[in-house]
């Protein structure tokens, strides 16, 4: 019975993280699926906090990993890099180009 509830969510979740459009939310949902899973594994006295603790760490995690694959931008005038949201350079407002 769990097992399978937990299958239909690890689906459900890789089906809704192929549908959301940011490495980040994909991230965050593939992290909380994974860290669910590992937690309720770990825990076997408190299943249910060890997977809401697992869900958490996870996501939180996954959100900063797939974070890091957004960072496609560059500024030509000082080389740091930065996060595909940003539109000009913090340090010297120069405007950021694509790296891709
Ligand atoms: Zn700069």
């Amino acid at each position: 019975m769990a097992r399978k509830l937990t299958v239909g969510v690890l689906i459900a979740a890789l089906a809704a993280s192929t549908l959301s459009c940011t490495p980040t939310q994909q991230g965050a949902t593939i992290g909380a699926v994974t860290g669910a899973g590992a937690g309720y594994a770990l825990d076997r006295h408190h299943r249910t906090r060890g997977a809401a603790v697992g869900a958490v760490a996870g996501g939180i995690i996954g959100g900063v990993i797939g974070y890091t694959y957004e960072i496609n931008k560059f500024c030509p005038n000082c080389g740091r890099r930065f996060h595909d949201s940003r539109v000009y350079c913090p340090y010297d407002g120069a405007p950021l180009q694509q790296v891709r």
